[in-house]
């Protein structure tokens, strides 16, 4: 839910300085709030229209709520006119279907009485701005593409996997000979939207989870090196040190919603928080798609299960699955964290080092899956029975880490600039070899060498930049090699 209010902030709109919806952080809320249950209701009425004709007009209302909460291209009295003549379009509409609790119904979030309210409130809304109105817009044009972009990219591809894909889906479904799954079979093209929506919204969970993540490293990256407390910082601004409100502290949406700028003095955020937070998405949404659906496809030495997918692995929940999700999530944050330390040439302090080992040796030995390479696969050898599992477990990981430490010592050759700073590369390699063992480690570490060497080869100072640090060429490599891990280890 955090994430369908936050997806739709972006498309609220900040420059309308003297909104009575937007000046406020209450009004901020409530806007979200009418956002959110206009969207939700949109979704939960289309899914009803073909059952419903006055479902209908709850979607078209509830389109046209979101659009003048969303835009502000339209003049402000053409947008109150057409609001209220659709709320009387709507009225009537409700007046003459005979059902007598039509005006509460209560299988859309939005029953008529609500969105007739709202729709009342808006025209109101757009009344007043229009009597404040300012011509003068100190947001620069860019701003407003940012925004009009990232919501445009989010609309297609939800329209694409939703609708598009159902439809192609289930046309082509005619010409086959035999239906190719029990599913195309028996649902309905409306059933196919209302299934893909819930799987969306899963994915959308843990994807957004990801970018929480990277904006939580971000913080880490800076602060820890510096000595400055991780957890008890209010969050403010560094030029005009005006204090982030929470709406503008939201990963990924905040910046894109602000366009990259303070909203009190409108210095410009550094783009890195912003690509951070998205290449941490990335790891938890790409993770989620091949590893997490696919029950650990890509793991080597896994057993697996006879069913996959969101409904197999996540709502029946299989916590093996789960548990190696987080686990190599947890490994590829901390890479990545420490290739941000190593960029600002800052070192990991000794406490965050320690801990992050412990943590993920400890979690190594304790679960019974999550290491599913173990220290003498691919090798013509047999631990003695008389170590407990525990113990095999504990050797497997610390070989691992002495491969990875091993392979840190190449850091020289992977530095792609003149005396590069390769603090994190030990300790990172480190980690990659208690928790992926030292078989894949190895590979890893060879992949990592001949990335290194190709990129120095082909590239001129423009294929070099500064943040492409051994580290983070490391952290690269090691999220290419996680998908390909199995089919690569049977070629061992
Ligand atoms: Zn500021």
């Amino acid at each position: 839910m955090d994430f369908c209010l936050g997806v739709l902030i972006v498309t609220t709109d900040p420059t309308l300085a003297t909104d009575p919806l937007g000046d406020s952080l209450f009004g901020e809320y409530a806007r979200m709030l009418l956002v959110g249950t206009a969207g939700c209701s949109a979704i939960a009425s289309a899914v009803r229209v073909g059952l419903d004709p006055i479902a209908a007009i709850l979607v078209l209302g509830n389109i046209l709520v979101l659009a003048s909460l969303v835009t502000s291209q339209l003049a402000g009295i053409f947008r109150c006119m057409l609001l209220i003549g659709f709320a009387l379009a709507l009225s009537w509409a409700t007046i003459r279907s005979s059902g007598e609790d039509v005006w509460w119904s209560p299988v859309v979030f939005f029953s008529p009485a609500v969105l007739l309210a709202s729709l009342l409130l808006l025209a109101a809304r757009d009344f007043v701005t229009e009597q404040r109105r300012r011509s003068d817009s100190h947001h620069p044009a860019c701003l407003r593409s940012y925004r009009v972009w990232g919501f445009a990219i989010g609309a297609g591809v939800l329209l694409i996997y939703m609708v598009i894909v159902p439809s192609v889906d289930s046309f082509l479904e005619q010409f086959r000979e035999r239906p190719s799954s029990y599913t195309s079979e028996e649902l309905t093209a409306l059933e196919q939207l209302r299934i893909r929506t819930a799987k969306f919204a899963v994915f959308a969970v843990f994807a957004y989870f990801g970018a929480c993540v990277g904006s939580f490293l971000n913080v880490v990256a800076a602060s820890a090196p510096r000595g400055e407390s991780i957890t008890l910082r209010s969050s403010s601004c560094p030029q005009c040190q005006t204090p982030i409100w929470r709406i503008d502290n939201l990963p990924i949406v905040s910046y894109l919603n602000l366009g990259g700028r303070c909203r009190s003095c409108g210095v410009g955020i550094p783009i890195r928080y912003l690509t951070v937070e998205i290449v941490a998405m990335t790891i938890f949404a790409a993770l989620f798609l091949y590893e997490l659906v696919t029950g650990a496809a890509n793991i080597p030495g896994f057993t697996h299960y006879p069913y996959a997918g969101i409904l197999w692995i996540i709502l029946y929940t299989k916590w093996p699955v789960i548990g190696i999700y987080f686990y190599h999530c947890a490994l590829l944050s901390c890479l990545l964290m420490l290739a941000l330390m190593e960029a600002d040439r800052l070192r990991c302090p000794r406490w965050l080092a320690a801990t992050l080992m412990a943590a993920f040796l400890l979690i190594a030995i304790a679960s019974p899956t999550i290491l599913p390479v173990s220290l003498v696969d691919h090798l013509p050898l047999r631990l003695p029975e008389v170590i407990p599992p525990w113990g095999q477990r504990l050797m497997t990981s610390i070989a691992g880490a002495a491969m990875g430490w091993l392979v840190s010592t190449a850091a020289p050759q992977a530095r792609m600039r003149n005396r590069q700073w390769t603090s994190s590369t030990p300790l990172a390699a480190i980690l990659i070899g208690i928790a992926l063992g030292w078989q894949a480690t190895l590979t890893i570490g060879m992949l990592w060498l001949l990335a290194a060497t190709i990129l120095k080869s082909i590239g001129g100072p423009r294929l070099r930049p500064r943040w492409l640090t051994p580290t983070m060429l490391l952290f690269a490599v090691t999220m290419l090699h996680h998908p390909v891990w199995k089919w690569l280890a049977q070629h061992w």
